[in-house]
């Protein structure tokens, strides 16, 4: 550690996590390759801004004035690990020293297949990060270019044996519904994923994300996306062979073992206050939400100049709030909205605010209620993102 660069002792707060923020966000938006459906702040090509970038960051943590105690960092991208190692390890050593870990907290670093070689496993593990999210996808060749990743199944193995040994907890994510993908193919892929041993999945639907390089083919009607049944039949599938494997559906797309459940996304799903530093970074603290610019020379030239590099900033009112707390809850498949937490959190009762949709959508036997929360049904998950649009 390096104890000895810090200049205050890291500031404690009794605020309650909502208000004040226990975790921190970092981004790296540096990737070897932009794959056809990537909409995150991540380019190709610009690694000669590498230093730069970390010299901004650094500026814009020491903008906090003071270091920050948090329960959960979370490293992502882009693509962390397409710093070079001696970079990841000036990296590291900032946000230790602007955001020091309280004791048993959580430090996750984003990692694809292909960029993570031992020296820089080497440099996270004694760097303090304990817990690797690798960017599988899936484990077929055809899949991977029909995302166009630039990665081979066997990387995925590869990074798996330096993070194995490395990091007591570790996850892999996963895209279904890729474009030419089968329901069979889709189970092949878990099943691959599964002979790996994972303790944490993240299987996502895929998305055209607008403006993609995936999205125009899907306008064009140069791809077809999968057909809903055959998508409907991949999440069915999904569900009952993880969880016949020990791996909860705790979240609408994450999967764990009992304990392993990524807790730096809680903080999310719980409307909990967050940090967020670099490109993009969106920060949610004392009740504002406001996000980095997602133009690189931009954030270069304005941290440079001493200024925040932050776009758009919303307050949202205490009821509108409220909403997204419990949209972001419902998400929380096992627990659900808890309405004694809620009304702490909110300051609202939920059924004041959401019986009735909440009523309807039991009705439709999209929801149950237990009296004490609300949650999702099996039938509901299939249909979430509509149940969520009711609740806001
Ligand atoms: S590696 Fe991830 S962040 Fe980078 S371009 Fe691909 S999907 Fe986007």
């Amino acid at each position: 550690m390096t104890s000895h660069s810090i200049a205050h002792e890291p500031q404690v707060t009794d605020a309650p996590p909502w208000v004040w923020p226990r975790a921190a966000y970092v981004h790296i938006p540096f990737c070897a390759h932009k794959c056809g459906y990537c909409d995150f702040a991540s380019l190709a090509g610009a690694d000669h801004l590498a230093e730069r970038y970390l010299n901004a960051l650094e500026r814009e943590m020491a903008m906090m004035g003071e270091p920050q105690e948090v329960g959960t960092i979370f490293i992502g991208g882009g693509t962390p690990t397409r710093l070079d190692a001696r970079q990841l390890e000036r990296l590291l050593e900032a946000v230790r020293r602007w955001f020091p870990l309280a004791p048993g907290g959580e430090w996750t670093v984003e990692a694809n297949p292909g960029t993570i070689d031992a020296e820089k496993a080497d440099v996270l593990q004694a760097g303090g990060v304990n817990r690797v999210s690798l960017g599988a996808q899936s484990f077929q060749p055809e899949l991977l270019r029909a995302l166009e990743r630039n990665h081979a199944p066997d990387e995925v193995v590869k990074a798996l044996e330096l993070v194995r040994p490395r990091f007591p907890r570790w996850s892999f994510d996963l895209i279904f519904g890729v474009p030419g993908s089968t329901p069979e193919m889709w189970a092949t892929d878990l099943e691959i994923a599964l002979e790996l041993g994972p303790s944490h999945l993240s299987c996502y639907g895929l998305v055209y994300e607008k403006g993609t390089a995936l999205w125009k083919q899907w306008q064009s009607g140069v791809v077809r996306s999968v057909d809903e049944e055959s998508e409907r039949a991949m999440y069915a599938h999904t569900i009952n062979r993880l969880e016949g494997a020990g791996l909860e559906l705790y979240e609408i797309s994450n999967f764990a073992r009992p304990a392993h459940e990524c807790r730096h996304n809680l903080v999310y799903w719980a409307n909990d206050a967050y940090f967020g530093v670099g490109l993009g970074a969106a920060r949610y603290v004392e009740g504002v939400r406001s996000t980095n610019t997602r133009d690189l020379p931009a954030y270069l030239r304005r941290i440079e100049a001493g200024e925040p590099a932050t776009g758009p900033t919303e307050r949202l009112e205490p009821e509108a709030r409220a909403r997204e707390t419990a949209v972001l809850m419902l998400r929380r498949t096992v627990t659900g909205i808890d309405r004694v937490d809620f009304q702490r959190r909110t300051g609202f009762e939920l059924d004041a605010l959401a019986g009735a949709e909440i009523l309807q959508n039991v009705r439709h036997g999209l929801l149950e209620d237990t009296g004490e929360r609300v949650r999702f049904t099996r039938e509901g998950l299939f249909v979430a993102d509509s149940v969520l649009c009711d609740l806001l």
